[in-house]
């Protein structure tokens, strides 16, 4: 059985490098028939707050993206510090004692010496006696004492990996005021929910390391583990900075379709091609981990307007009927309306614009050149009702009395009655013009 598990903190909104990790894990978990889990990581009680866990939910939600079971840390406590006295009896977890400042400039000091600023242990040289003297006048915090071996893993993205344990500072797993931090949390959740696969941002190769020997020393089984590059901008700038203005809810709300976000973030960064899908089980079939590169893969968040206007242009009307009802098309005439606009929106929210343009009339757009031509074309305008033949029969007549012909015969017409050089094909809109204000210029 596949398990796999995303697993936020919910101290701040989801945004496309979170995406990237959640969809990765999501689609493993569905292509294997296995078990996707939503875990919150939520450790920390100062910075996380339901809130967040509300929007977390809601723009997954939103995607597509649906867990199978949910779970949070701070509803576990109690498993943490039963693994934290396995831990202690196994004399894998010591107390330690030193400040923050301490730890800090033992750092420096290391630094200045040119040696890696390893934490040096100096805690598993105290005495009972020192200790119990020491825990009379501050908190202490607890570390896993990491076997000094090479550490080593087959990884889904990055391949052969190795780190020397030495390289690396024993993991603090409960902070001085007893929270315990999210190395422990997580590993004895990918444990207990037998976590068969995680895919996580390459952030996390270290963590891997040190995770992989707590989860041993636990008597549980390792994941497989696969690290995802990290997202950049377009020119390979960090996106950290950024990612506040990536929010999902914020592309959401400027109209970004939830396909254009999955088909660009399930392929982005991997050989395969980016290509527009119309629904999840697309994506799922064609993912492989295997194709994606450990090079920072840029994201570029204009890429995801064209893939937006595709999707929209490809719904049918049935999968609009409610929008397009909703902004106050008569239902006769809402199905050609549809085809009349469908190729000219840029967010589903655009066709309020097409409506209005429609019903109330657009402001002519009429170049000096061009004012006796258009005002002696708006005299030859049909008389109403109008349909698909109008323009045709139209744009004849004023060819026939003018003899403009081609794009200087058409692109006035169009800009006088729409208001714009481009937007839908003017045989398909005419129908639905009910005031053409160039003609009431004349
Ligand atoms: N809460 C961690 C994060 O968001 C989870 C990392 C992991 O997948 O283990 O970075």
């Amino acid at each position: 059985m596949t398990t796999t598990r995303f697993a936020p903190s919910p101290t701040g909104f989801l945004h496309v490098g979170n995406l990237r990790t959640a969809l990765f894990n999501y689609m493993i978990a569905r292509q294997n028939d296995g078990e996707f889990i939503l875990r919150l990581d939520d450790t920390d009680p100062e910075r996380s707050t339901e809130e967040f866990a509300a929007a977390i939910r809601e723009d997954l939600t939103w995607l597509g993206l649906t867990w199978d079971r949910e779970e949070k840390q701070s509803a576990r406590l109690e498993r943490y510090n039963a693994a934290a006295d396995t831990l202690r009896e196994k004399g894998r977890l010591y107390e330690c004692f030193e400040s923050p400042t301490e730890l800090d400039l033992k750092r420096k000091k290391q630094l200045n010496m040119g040696k890696p600023p390893v934490y040096d242990r100096s805690a598993l040289t105290l005495s009972e006696a020192e200790k119990d003297a020491l825990r009379q006048d501050r908190p202490s915090h607890w570390r896993f004492k990491l076997d000094h071996e090479r550490i080593e893993w087959k990884d889904g993205i990055l391949g052969d990996l190795s780190i020397d344990a030495a390289s690396v500072s024993d993991p603090v797993l409960i902070r001085g005021d007893g929270q315990f931090l999210y190395t422990l949390a997580s590993v004895c959740d990918d444990v207990d929910y037998g976590v068969t696969h995680v895919v996580r941002g390459s952030d996390h190769v270290t963590n891997t390391a040190t995770q992989i020997q707590i989860i041993q020393a636990l008597g549980g089984n390792v994941p497989q583990f696969a690290h995802h590059s990290l997202l950049t901008g377009p020119s390979g700038e960090a996106l950290s900075k950024r990612l506040g203005t990536l929010a999902l809810r914020d592309l959401r709300d400027a109209g970004i379709e939830p396909m254009a976000l999955l088909s660009l973030l399930a392929r982005l960064g991997s050989s395969d091609p980016v290509e527009l899908r119309s629904n999840i089980d697309e994506l799922i079939a064609g993912f492989d981990l295997s194709h994606f590169g450990a090079a920072p893969t840029k994201f570029d968040v204009e890429d995801l307007k064209p893939l937006t206007k595709k999707f929209i242009s490809n719904l049918t009307f049935e999968e609009m009927k409610d929008t397009i009802r909703a902004i106050g098309v008569p239902d006769a005439q809402a199905p050609d309306f549809w085809e009349a606009v469908r190729e000219n929106l840029e967010t589903r929210s655009d066709i309020g614009r097409w409506w209005k343009l429609c019903r109330d009339g657009a402001e002519p757009l009429i170049d000096e050149e061009d004012k006796d031509f258009v005002r002696d074309a708006m005299r030859l305008l049909p008389e109403r009702p109008w349909n698909k033949e109008t323009w045709g029969t139209w744009t004849k007549a004023v060819q026939d009395a003018t003899g403009r012909k081609g794009r200087g015969l058409f692109m006035p017409l169009r800009k006088a009655l729409i208001g714009q050089p481009h937007g839908p094909d003017m045989a398909k809109l005419m129908p639905h013009l009910q005031v053409v204000k160039a003609a009431q210029l004349s």
